[in-house]
């Protein structure tokens, strides 16, 4: 057991459910069946997470509770980006000329069923001190690595110590102008963000966060809180939602929760289209779905809530995003491009 002098969100996190012998105790499931299930794909759920589903079923319970059509799926593939493939060294993706994406942690304060990485989040081989100190000395070595990407897992629930060490050695190489940390902490344990590692972080600039939130009910005064320390902290907030069927494929949802977000001070960066990762099958929508929630959005609420819809394209092509038609003629002489109320207006071409 954990002391009770830990912070917070170590307790917290030591109290996660972690089996379904345990989640039986909160919702009716076929626990052998979610056994089968969890011995593939671990299973975590804190208790602030679960105090948040409303009932079984409900787009926060989908998002952590497994689901036998995970082992079932007979689409997609374990490693959809082929991140495996464009990693020269373990834990480190090389795919753009100025940034990469690298792991650093191999937890997360809970295990979502969508995740595109869930081939190797939990287990404590996905990421080890050896690949940490490899992928420093990658980013060392290559210079025209400008802007380095942390995630996992999740950096965050990595200690403030290690968490510091890796921050200081990347600040130490002058080619690295940007450090980015994706975490979905903010909203599956807000807990962790206490002062303490605010400050640390704010010695790191420039810093950004990409964050996860998928529907407006993870918005609760303990993320809101979280977010501030982190925006008063000068720590520009991202969040990168994904688009899930049955949590948040509907205008009304999305609506709400990109509204939500900007007023905790986070500016919606991406919508996903759901990779195409084995075991997620059930969550995903068609790409029309995603193209109708951005005409949605776009004129009727304000464009700095509106994020990119894209698609991270399968086998490693990198993201794309994708936009509706607003260009529905041309001539020479002009094109005529749609309003957001769906009226046409003619944009003359000069010949400049
Ligand atoms: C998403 C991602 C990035 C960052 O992409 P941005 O569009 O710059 O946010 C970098 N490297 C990899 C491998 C990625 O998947
Ligand atoms: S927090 Fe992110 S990395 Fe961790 S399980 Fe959820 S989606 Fe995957």
């Amino acid at each position: 057991m954990i002391s009770q002098t830990a912070p917070l969100w170590k307790q917290i996190l030591s109290q996660s459910i972690t089996t379904p012998k345990s989640l039986s105790a909160f919702f009716e499931i076929d626990e052998p069946a979610l056994q089968k299930v969890t011995a593939r794909y671990p299973i975590r759920i804190n208790p602030y997470y679960l105090g948040l589903i409303k009932k079984k079923d409900d787009p926060l319970y989908k998002q952590c509770i497994p689901d036998i059509r995970e082992i079932k799926d007979k689409n997609g593939v374990d490693d959809p980006l082929n991140e495996e493939g464009l990693s020269p060294v373990s834990g480190l993706t090389h795919k753009y000329p100025d940034r990469v994406l690298f792991l650093i942690s191999s937890r997360c304060a809970m295990y979502c069923r969508f995740c595109n990485r869930k081939r190797k989040v939990g287990r404590s081989s996905m990421v080890t001190e050896k690949s940490v100190k490899e992928g420093l000395s990658y980013i060392r070595s290559h210079k025209k690595i400008r802007d380095v990407l942390l995630s996992g897992g999740d950096p965050l629930l990595l200690e403030n110590q290690s968490l510091h060490s890796v921050l200081a050695e990347l600040r130490a190489m002058r080619h690295v102008e940007i450090i980015r940390i994706g975490t979905r902490v903010p909203c599956t344990l807000p807990q962790r963000i206490t002062h303490h590692l605010v400050n640390m972080l704010k010695k790191f600039h420039p810093l950004y966060i990409h964050t996860h939130f998928n529907h407006p009910d993870e918005i609760t005064p303990e993320a809101a809180l979280a977010c501030e320390r982190l925006a008063d902290a000068g720590i520009p907030m991202g969040c990168q939602i994904v688009l899930l069927k049955g949590v948040n494929d509907n205008l009304a949802t999305m609506k709400n929760l990109v509204q939500k977000l900007l007023r905790i001070r986070v500016r919606p960066y991406y919508l996903f289209q759901a990779d195409l990762t084995k075991g997620t099958s059930h969550f995903w929508t068609p790409i029309s779905k995603g193209l109708e929630i951005i005409s949605g959005l776009q004129g009727h609420t304000s464009g700095l809530c509106i994020p990119h819809f894209a698609i991270d394209l399968p086998g490693g092509g990198g993201k794309v995003p994708l936009l509706p038609k607003f260009i529905v003629g041309a001539n020479k002489k002009s094109l005529v491009i749609k309003n957001y109320l769906g009226q046409e207006y003619r944009y003359p071409l000069y010949d400049i």
